[in-house]
């Protein structure tokens, strides 16, 4: 298993100084492996953060959510059309800093809509994906689709609508990304996907946040449900710890999350207390 931390947990941006204060700090801490807030790829200097990576014994992965003009599950072909370029640019800085995994809100925009996803809307997003996937599958690179509550997307916010629009994709590098912030919300328990998950070969990828995205174990999500879970599927992949605090801002991600509170200050704290959390509760008989 990889323990993982989000870079967001360090800085808003991905300039030199900044790239370098993200990794360096999250090996210090611990981490296994930073996942990179792409939320432009084109962005991310690939040179710096590889040579970043290596001095610091990291791994890393790429995550992001479209936005409104990005949409692969928009009626508008030319919207698809961008969104897809923006997921191939993703794609590469994956394949790029030899990364497995490209997760997170890849399916639709990361927003609140005012009605359901439709049907035309959804085969958008399918085919998009597809195609991805097909894409992906030659650098060996998994797609991890993450569900989220009501108010962060309309296309899929459970396990099992995740489990099943990955079923309609057909496509073996296509898994779900299962985050306990956005569980909390909408599942009506913390170990049933976590198993229904596992028994489909579909466990791809898992992000710990607390109810209130701030410190784990200092809100309501039941954690012994969810790492017993994680324990009885045997699973051994990626854990992330999400956090985030008005403390580091991003302009789009910080909004889109709605991340207005300060939820805590001292991030290297958080961080040390986060990585004894995980391996504490992955490691108990
Ligand atoms: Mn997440």
């Amino acid at each position: 298993m990889k323990l993982g931390i989000h870079s967001m947990v360090w800085v808003g941006d991905w300039s030199p100084a900044s790239a370098r204060h993200a990794i360096e700090s999250s090996a210090r801490a611990g981490y296994d492996l930073i996942e990179l807030a792409a939320i432009n790829p084109a962005e991310f200097d690939v040179d710096l953060t590889n040579r970043l990576l290596a001095d610091n014994g990291l791994e890393a992965s790429v995550s992001l959510g479209l936005d409104a003009a990005t949409d692969i599950s928009s009626e508008d072909d030319d919207v698809v059309a961008a969104g897809h370029r923006r997921l191939r640019e993703a794609l590469a800085l994956v394949r790029d800093t030899g990364g497995d995994f490209l997760c997170g809100v890849i399916y639709s925009a990361l927003r609140k809509y005012e009605a359901p996803a439709t049907e035309r809307g959804r085969e958008n997003s399918r085919r998009t994906l597809a195609e991805l996937a097909d894409e992906a599958a030659d650098s060996g690179i998994t797609l991890c689709l993450e569900f989220c509550n009501r108010y962060e997307t309309n296309i899929i916010n459970t396990t099992q609508e995740t489990l099943d629009l990955i079923a309609t994709i057909g496509r073996p590098n296509v898994h779900a990304h299962l985050d306990t912030y956005h569980m909390n919300i909408e599942e009506a328990d913390m170990r049933e996907p976590v198993l229904a998950a596992a028994r489909a070969g579909k466990l791809g990828y898992v992000h710990v946040g607390e109810s209130n995205r701030g410190p784990l174990g200092a809100g309501t999500i039941p954690w012994d449900d969810f790492w017993g879970a994680l324990r009885e599927a045997e699973y051994d992949g990626v854990v992330t710890f999400e956090s985030f605090s008005s403390r580091v801002v991003h302009p789009l991600f910080s909004n889109s999350l709605a991340i207005w509170r300060t939820t805590w200050d001292d991030n290297v704290a958080l961080a040390a207390d986060a990585i004894a959390f995980m391996r504490k509760g992955l490691a108990r008989p």
